[in-house]
């Protein structure tokens, strides 16, 4: 159906479902305040942005400045992942994560997260569905993540930080 001239610049003018959750909106998805980094292992860091307990996955920043392995992990479902600063590789793929790329990571796949050594930072926005699944090289597990136990870790440091245990709830949907 097409809208008059009149129309083009009104707003919906019906209610949403009350079902439908808010949404969420952050101005600086990459923070000017350092404590809304979570620390994840040494010189790693996560910023949550949506953590969905409704289907289980997770929107997040993650920053790393060091080189070398961060983790070998199995996605039973998707992740979509898209390169802010830096760069890094997975050690089974011949190509490169650079600032600006995209890369889709399909259910099912195991890899090795590789960070060069010319790189101070790092800096990929992930979707993660499901869970991270840590492995060894021949698949055995070591742990695991999903998005209740990230939700626990924002927890445990904004608490810590001084903002607060509910602090995290803005991002839960
Ligand atoms: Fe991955």
């Amino acid at each position: 159906m097409q809208a008059s001239a009149a129309d083009a610049l009104t707003p919906y003018q019906l209610p949403n479902p009350p079902e439908a959750l808010r949404d969420i909106v952050i101005e600086s998805a990459i923070p000017q305040d350092e404590r809304l980094w979570v620390p994840q292992a040494e010189n790693v860091w996560f910023r949550p942005l949506c953590l969905n307990v409704s289907t289980g996955y997770w929107m997040n920043l993650l920053r790393v400045r060091r080189s070398g392995v961060l983790s070998r992990h199995r996605h039973p479902g998707a992740v979509h992942g898209m390169v802010l600063k830096g760069c890094w590789r997975y050690l089974e793929h011949d190509w490169i994560a650079t600032q600006g790329s995209y890369v889709f990571e399909p259910p099912g796949e195991t890899h090795t997260l590789y960070v060069p050594e010319d790189v101070e930072e790092m800096i990929t926005y992930f979707q993660v569905n499901g869970v991270m699944y840590y492995c060894d090289p021949y698949g055995n597990h070591i742990g695991y993540e999903d998005v209740f136990t990230k939700l626990d870790m924002c927890r445990r440091h904004f608490g810590q930080v001084g903002l607060g245990v509910d602090y995290v709830d803005q991002f839960v949907r």
